[in-house]
């Protein structure tokens, strides 16, 4: 191909650079997008299969996607191959890194919680002195939140809690079951609020930047996305200091391009997004870049069964229903042992996972009728501390199938992650015990990091550009023209799903570049 200069080159089409697509092209911008995945047709690649027809009976090949724990044979074509695509981390402290290159990216599977954060997250350091502060607020990204909230039609309550937001929702029933009046009845006194979750809607069942953002972004005329396209590097031009576009290679072919650019967005999702920086060897006047992974605890929690409701004997109207209970430690009180909190979903009625039921044969299938409607549960979302020393670098040793260097990732977590779990853990049976449920399984050990697929931080803003590598508006502090707007941006995780504020800041990173653009300042 020859080289062409685009007006913005965009690298991902997930969440982040579907948002960004969105909104340069609206605003008259000309985009290319490079996207490392191919397009999924739905009708076509989509082929129903029978359990004993595939090798493994619908359980993954062990060898393909050891890392995803949501992977099976049925839906094994969707996660990035780790034969492809491989990463490393030390012996002892395993790393859970879930990645979908397919153009959408995880926007195609996300559970669609959305939560906004809170000044509890932004301005953490105020609260409790550890780490830095956020160089923006939860009021200057307010009115953001709110566009994503409309254009992914957010179901929600307004519950008036500071450190859950209220936003712009579609209102979600108010009615509690009379399992779910308890759990509030016991948590009240405690201080601990009982909220509704809040869930993407989306359209046609699908909540993805291919259905709710790019369609624009195509429909302007003003955007172009490759697939199968995967960036190798960016370039960067010598005089200026600028970059200059990317070398990419095709997937299929493995011929090498180039193109040339005035700006770029990296949009390649967290981890992906600082790979490709490291391996540019650009944005790291700081030197740290990589540094400060972060994500949330997650597998923690414990499963029940409500005894009233045992032998189908629960009341109408006594089951069921979801609820957020938004973080509560460290608010108005300081907790013993840790810093920051998290959250807990429960959820009541419907079955008991069998895997919780500690019988066999007969026994386990009179247990399973005897439970049948009775469940109760909770599971555990924790911030984890941004520390210098949990961090990525680049393992020249192994390269993925095009000959990039791969990542080798350490992280682990420390007493305060699992002090808080434990915490977690405690006011859970507390719960079950006082609202009558009876206790099967619990879970104090979060699974390894990763895991939460909620991976932050590594290239992250603040105002101080010795301590940071983007600036409040996902803006290279060394390189003007350079912005990286996914998940890697964040300075702190807290217990939220991330997807609404990589969005927003997406979003407001998008208009602040069209802005300078205008001004020629790019
Ligand atoms: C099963 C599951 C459930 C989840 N549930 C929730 C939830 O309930 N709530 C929530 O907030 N979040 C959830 N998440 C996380 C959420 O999906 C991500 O936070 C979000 O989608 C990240 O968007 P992104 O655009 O930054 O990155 P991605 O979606 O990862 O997109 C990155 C894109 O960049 C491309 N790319 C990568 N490297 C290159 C390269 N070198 N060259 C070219 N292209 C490249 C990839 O092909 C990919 O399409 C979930 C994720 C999964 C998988």
């Amino acid at each position: 191909m020859a080289e062409k200069k685009v007006d913005v080159l965009i690298i991902g089409s997930g969440h982040s650079g579907g948002m960004v697509a969105n909104i340069l092209t609206g605003k008259g911008i000309s985009c290319l997008m490079l996207n490392a995945g191919p397009i999924a047709d739905f009708q076509k690649d989509r082929e129903s299969k029978v359990a004993y027809e595939l090798p493994y009976r619908g359980f993954k090949d062990p060898k393909k996607v050891p890392h995803v724990f949501q992977a099976s044979e049925f839906n094994a074509n969707t996660w990035v191959d780790e034969k492809e695509v491989p990463y490393s981390y030390d012996p002892g402290n395993p790393y859970n890194w879930v990645r979908v290159r397919l153009f959408g990216g995880r926007s195609l599977f996300w559970s669609r919680q959305s939560y906004r954060h809170s000044d509890y997250e932004f301005k953490a350091k105020d609260h409790d002195g550890f780490g830095e502060n956020w160089p923006v607020s939860l009021a200057e990204l307010d009115p953001y939140y709110s566009r994503v909230e409309t254009i992914f039609r957010i179901r929600g309550r307004r519950e008036g809690v500071p450190q859950y937001p209220d936003g712009n929702f579609i209102e979600s029933d108010g009615n509690w079951s009379g399992f779910m009046e308890r759990v509030i009845a016991h948590c009240r006194p405690l201080g601990i609020p009982v909220c509704k979750p809040r869930n993407a809607i989306g359209v046609d069942g699908l909540a993805s930047s291919i259905n709710l953002l790019l369609p624009d972004a195509f429909a302007s005329g003003r955007l172009k996305a490759v697939p199968n396209a995967v960036v190798r590097e960016l370039t960067v031009d010598k005089k200026t200091g600028l970059v200059s576009g990317a070398h990419f290679v095709d997937r299929h072919s493995r011929r090498e391009m180039t193109i040339k650019a005035r700006v770029v967005v990296v949009a390649a999702g967290t981890l992906e997004s600082t790979r490709l920086l490291l391996n540019s060897g650009i944005a790291n006047s700081s030197g740290i870049l990589g540094r400060y992974l972060i994500d949330q605890t997650y597998g923690v929690g414990i499963v029940g069964t409500v005894k009233e409701a045992q032998n189908g004997k629960a009341p109408a109207g006594f089951m069921g229903g979801a609820a957020t209970l938004p973080r509560f430690r460290n608010i108005s009180s300081r907790a013993k042992d840790f810093i920051r909190g998290y959250a807990i979903n429960i959820s009541c009625g419907g079955n008991v996972d069998t895997h919780c039921i500690a019988a066999y044969g007969e026994e386990l299938l009179e247990k399973t009728e005897q439970y049948r409607g009775s469940s109760f549960s909770t599971y555990v979302y924790g911030e984890v501390l941004p520390r210098y020393e949990n961090h990525v670098t680049i393992n020249k040793a192994v390269v993925d199938a095009w000959g990039i260097p791969t990542l080798h990732i350490q992280a682990r977590y420390t007493d305060n992650e699992l002090n808080m779990m434990r915490d977690a853990v405690d006011v859970s049976l507390a719960m079950a015990d006082a609202c009558g449920v009876e206790v099967l399984a619990k879970n104090t050990e979060p699974n390894p990091p990763g895991y939460s697929i909620h991976e932050l931080g590594t290239c992250r803003m603040g105002d101080n550009p010795k301590a940071s590598i983007l600036n409040k508006w996902n803006q290279s502090h060394d390189i003007r023209n350079l912005f990286v707007v996914d998940g890697s941006s964040f300075v702190t995780g807290g217990w939220q799903n991330p997807s609404m504020t990589i969005m927003a800041l997406s979003m407001r990173a998008s208009e602040y570049l069209v802005e300078q653009m205008r001004q020629g300042n790019l």
